[in-house]
């Protein structure tokens, strides 16, 4: 595809390329699962060296911290491509940056923004999303930890479960209920909790990956200034939905995809079957350029939707398959990966730190890893319903009465 790159455009790709054969071997290496340790220094000495160059955060204005660029779809692309063909991170990637940070850009106050886009987007703030409880996922709306307002502070009691990244979080973007008297969507806040704050409990809960990477979170008369609500008072539902768009977007970023399509190329590229590389066989061929087709889809796909937001668009239905077909399809390429690596990968050890910087553990990670955001952010039968329902024009499923 020509994307017919204007001059402007040329020159960030130049500056990108001299960026990377410059800076390229300061780069944390990428995959491995993701979502299970506080971003280390290394990682946040590359964030800084990102934003400061304007390669992350760039269309953050300069007084949040960002870089400040006018946002620029194409300036996007063009940043993502090059950072994945030379297979190098594209720095931090966790719930705050992705999904936080543009909620606030869009719904927050100005005293928010200043307070907590800098350090989030620097890799300092870490994020976890309050969402989820045992009563209430594909439901969402259905949530019951309560918040009542009390002298200028919330006092949050409840539960939330599968919470990511909430072991090392220092904060938490919470939905909980703060009208118990409204229809359910109409009584939901969304605050902005310090996990410092007294009366949390946090208790990990270990994947099939071996790691803990969410929690339960327990949480006894915490106490929430006021002032750390989004939007007001029965406004959570809207805001969740900003946040919402943004993590769908994220689960199925066709950024990621080409970044592992382009890893997956390079292994069977080095995997040797008796003698011979693996892509120089036609099966293994074959198999690679069927998913290949599908991750370019995915991508052009992506950059016409950015287009759309650019211009001011609806996308629609476009928007809608995004997380299904993105998550469906990131776990496909992993699972790829670990077909080639056949026994190679029992050298998987969940125990051994060293062993998440090899290559062949990171497949196995991202492939366990990966199965379950195919259910997180909301799960591919509940994406199915939506995509049948809001973008089809399909009658609604049948509700169940009376809680049965
Ligand atoms: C890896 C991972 C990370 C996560 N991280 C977070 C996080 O950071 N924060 C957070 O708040 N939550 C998080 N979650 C939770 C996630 O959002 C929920 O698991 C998800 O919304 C599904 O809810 P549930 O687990 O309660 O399943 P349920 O809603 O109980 O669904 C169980 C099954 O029934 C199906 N189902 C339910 N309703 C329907 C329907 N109407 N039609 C058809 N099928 C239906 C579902 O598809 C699913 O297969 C995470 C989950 C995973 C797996």
């Amino acid at each position: 595809m020509d994307l017919g790159l204007s001059e402007r455009h040329r020159a960030l790709q130049a500056a990108a390329r001299d960026f990377i054969a410059r800076f390229g071997h300061l780069s944390p290496p990428v995959g491995g699962g993701g979502g299970r340790k506080r971003p280390d220094r290394k990682a946040l000495d590359w964030q800084a060296l990102l934003i400061e160059h304007g390669f992350a955060a760039r269309a953050v204005p300069r007084r949040y911290g960002g870089y400040g660029a006018e946002p620029d779809v194409f300036e996007a692309a063009i940043i993502t491509e090059e950072f994945n063909r030379a297979g190098i991170s594209l720095g931090i990637q966790g719930q705050g940056i992705r999904m936080l940070v543009p909620t606030l850009l869009e719904v927050g106050t100005e005293a928010q923004r200043e307070r907590w886009i800098g350090p989030t987007i620097r890799g300092e703030v870490i994020w976890a999303q309050g969402y989820s409880e045992p009563e209430a996922g594909s439901d969402l709306a259905a949530l019951r930890t309560q918040a009542r307002l009390e002298d200028g502070q919330f006092i949050v009691n409840g539960q939330k479960i599968w919470t990511s990244s909430a072991h090392f979080a220092d904060m938490m973007f919470l939905l909980c209920r703060t009208e118990p008297d409204r229809p359910k969507h109409l009584g939901i806040s969304y605050l902005l909790l310090s996990m410092d704050s007294p009366g949390i409990e946090v208790r990990p809960l270990p994947t099939m990956t071996g790691h803990a990477t969410f929690n339960e979170v327990f949480f006894t008369d915490v106490r929430v200034p006021a002032d750390q609500i989004v939007l007001g008072r029965g406004e959570g539902w809207r805001v969740a939905n900003v946040t919402l768009k943004h993590e769908r977007m994220l689960l199925g970023d066709a950024s990621k995809l080409m970044h592992r399509l382009h890893r997956l190329q390079a292994l069977l590229a080095e995997t040797r079957v008796e003698g011979r590389p693996l892509l120089a066989s036609p099966v293994w061929r074959d198999r690679l350029m069927r998913l290949q087709g599908e991750v370019l889809a995915a991508k052009y796909h992506q950059m016409r939707l950015l287009g759309e937001a650019a211009r001011g668009e609806e996308s629609g239905l476009g928007l809608l398959v995004v997380k299904y077909y993105g998550s469906t399809l990131a776990w496909r390429l992993a699972a790829l990966a670990v077909d080639a690596l056949g026994e190679a990968g029992l050298v998987y050890d969940p125990h051994d730190d060293l062993a998440e910087d090899d290559a062949a553990t990171a497949w196995y990670a991202d492939w366990m890893y990966d199965l379950g955001l195919i259910i997180g952010g909301g799960s591919s039968n509940i994406q199915k319903n939506i995509i049948a329902e809001r973008g089809l024009g399909m009658p609604r499923e049948p509700k169940l009465q009376g809680g049965a």
